[in-house]
């Protein structure tokens, strides 16, 4: 592939081209945006480009040259991805670039390392990447890759060119979804719904999703009328202990009411993201009033925020069923 056939990111991919075509590509870029969200493919389509043997366009990799076909496959020797192995980047990771950074260009035209998770340094190697970049070596361009530029020291922060990557539109990673990695339309509607704009997200938490129960979150809790204290209490037992698990499971909920209160509201059924549970969303939105679900919606945006916020889970979802029924 190359930059014509990346989805969405416009905006980044036309300052990479402008740069090219003027001449001014600087040695250190800050690409930053949520996870997934296809960061990375474009700093590797940059370093295609700047190294095609084609010439054809000079502003895009040809994707038939020994060059476009050596990164694509990672085998370039002067084209570096490199990313955290675990949560976080070691300190070797680092040193290796730094020391293949003092050598000239093999074959390509230009060095390309990218730098993955560059948030997610210990300092002294955020130091030993500062010096890196006080002095880039001719012929060199690093892209850092972070969530956002919160967690860059200001000294490195100053030396990179940044450009921010927007999330996609959930229609985007839906078609990209059925299209490239074939999954039927329900599963792309859920699965987009839920990827906060981010491909890459929308398969991490695929096998996830398809093992929470909808049906039975849908009909014995969501859509329910009535719970004895024993139903709640079982509730709050059944909702996994890890905290992004059960933030999946309350943002899968979020959905399933939204669904409920389109249906209410609308009758549109074609828009809804559990279409295959549309018979049973129906059935139940006939017996509540409107006021009354988006109230539990309330309920379900506040115990989500404070789950991502590190709230106690427990006491957290004790709270949300109390005031559920
Ligand atoms: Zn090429």
């Amino acid at each position: 592939m190359s930059f014509k056939d990346v989805m969405g990111h416009e905006k980044p991919i036309l300052l990479l081209q402008r740069a090219i075509a003027q001449n001014k590509v600087t040695h250190s870029y800050l690409f930053t945006g949520n996870d997934g969200i296809g960061k990375s493919l474009v700093a590797l389509q940059f370093a295609k480009a700047l190294n095609c043997l084609q010439g054809e366009n000079p502003l895009d990799g040809c994707d038939r040259c020994s060059s476009c076909r050596k990164i694509d496959r990672a085998l370039h020797p002067d084209v570096l991805l490199i990313e955290p192995e675990g949560q976080t980047l070691k300190v070797d990771q680092v040193r290796e670039m730094q020391s293949a950074i003092a050598y000239r260009p093999y074959e390509g035209r230009r060095k390309v390392f990218i730098l993955a998770a560059a948030d997610r340094m210990a300092p002294h190697m955020s130091n030993t990447l500062l010096k890196t970049l006080e002095e880039p070596p001719l012929h060199t361009v690093i892209i850092l890759l972070a969530k956002s530029p919160k967690g860059i020291l200001p000294t490195i922060l100053s030396r990179c060119q940044s450009i921010r990557f927007n999330s996609l539109p959930p229609q985007l990673v839906s078609e990209w979804l059925m299209k490239e990695k074939g999954l039927n339309e329900n599963e792309a509607r859920l699965l987009s719904s839920l990827s906060e704009g981010s491909p890459g997200k929308a398969l991490e938490i695929k096998e996830e999703i398809s093992e929470i129960p909808r049906e039975e979150l849908l009909k014995r809790w969501i859509g329910s009328k009535s719970f004895s204290m024993e139903e709640k209490e079982g509730w709050i037992e059944s909702f996994p202990s890890q905290r992004e698990n059960l933030h999946l499971i309350l943002e899968v909920a979020k959905t399933l009411l939204r669904d409920l209160i389109l249906i209410q509201t609308t009758g549109d059924q074609t828009k809804l993201i559990h279409s295959d549970l549309t018979e049973e969303i129906e059935q139940i939105a006939k017996q509540w009033e409107t006021p009354h679900l988006l109230n539990r919606m309330d309920l379900l945006h506040h115990a989500t925020w404070a789950i991502k916020g590190n709230a106690n889970m427990r006491l957290t979802l004790e709270a949300m069923m109390l005031s559920w029924a």
